[in-house]
């Protein structure tokens, strides 16, 4: 569609890319700025004018970029791009403005970029991307045209993971993982976080024979970085699903860590899918409790201890 626009020369003053993060914004962010930037065809950048070549350094004059700042897009920042987006494109054919997490605009700037969406200068192309487009005042969406981005259905995903030469169980398994999100999926397909995500498994699925040496040890190595506790107690969550899943249900279809079927099959057995019920509440509740001050270490020594004793 945007290509379409290209080519009539009916670019949009205004898009909105809406969706949640990983589904191919950022792909088309880029390849939409690298067709505006060239100063001769927007249609085929030609990779060699001084558009293009200020585009492959990194610094084109005619693209601005705003991104929240210290959590929010404030007054001030809006401000000094209206001064700017006023003039001529210096290279390309538009002035190109991103707004990276748009809904984090604080209300004064909304409003002010409110005033320059109404007015927008003849060669400007703005491009917002948020989440979802009701987390934005009304007044903003609708003077945008909204591109929604949209999970892919895992099938589909999973064909254009094994087109790009991965193996069809491990593209199965990151297409389930990833919720049809190509970026997590490519993301979870790189070498070492597979390998983290296999290692996590091998845990998960050893739970029920862990002894309280083995806890110990666990809690202390995964509580050094709480980014990656929380990536545990996220994989833990789909595991404690999939078995809660095989335990009360034939779909074996639904299970999302479909490359583990033998072991998850196995486990499953073992649990009532009450005891699976209360599992998943103490992964969900150590999970709201890491955003706060607490003692990490403690903590998971505490869910993984339940999960090994009382729940089996
Ligand atoms: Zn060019």
């Amino acid at each position: 569609m945007l290509q379409q626009a290209l080519a009539k020369g009916r670019l949009s003053h205004a898009y909105l890319f809406s969706g949640p993060e990983g589904l191919g914004q950022e792909k088309v962010l880029q390849d939409l700025v690298e067709s505006l930037s060239c100063s001769g065809n927007i249609l085929a950048p030609c990779g060699e004018c001084p558009g293009c070549r200020a585009h492959a350094g990194g610094s084109h004059p005619d693209l601005h970029l705003i991104a929240p700042d210290g959590g929010s897009i404030k007054l001030e920042q809006i401000r000094a791009l209206q001064h700017v987006l006023s003039l001529q494109p210096y290279l390309g054919s538009y002035r190109v403005c991103v707004v990276q997490g748009a809904e984090f605009m604080t209300i004064q700037a909304a409003n002010s970029f409110l005033k320059m969406l109404e007015e927008p200068g003849e060669r400007v192309v703005f491009i917002l991307l948020c989440r979802s487009p009701e987390s934005l005042p009304k007044t903003i969406v609708s003077r945008c045209q909204v591109l929604p981005f949209r999970p892919l259905a895992p099938g589909i995903l999973q064909d254009r993971l094994e087109e790009e030469g991965v193996p069809p169980e491990r593209a199965k398994a990151a297409a389930s993982l990833a919720g049809g999100r190509p970026g997590e999926a490519r993301r979870l397909l790189e070498d070492e976080n597979w390998a983290e995500r296999e290692r996590i498994s091998k845990e998960l699925a050893s739970f029920p024979e862990m002894d309280g040496i083995r806890v110990l040890a666990l809690a202390e190595e995964w509580s050094q970085d709480r980014e990656k506790a929380d990536i545990f107690l996220d994989m833990a969550l789909l595991w404690y699903r999939d078995l809660l899943v095989l335990a009360t249900t034939e779909r074996r279809d639904l299970v999302i860590n479909c490359d583990h079927l033998p072991e998850l099959a196995a486990q499953a057995k073992r649990y009532t899918p009450g005891e699976l019920l209360r599992a998943l509440g103490i992964i969900e509740g150590c999970r709201s409790k890491l955003a706060g001050n607490v003692n990490l270490r403690l903590l998971l020594e505490d869910v993984f201890f339940t999960l090994t004793k009382e729940v089996v």
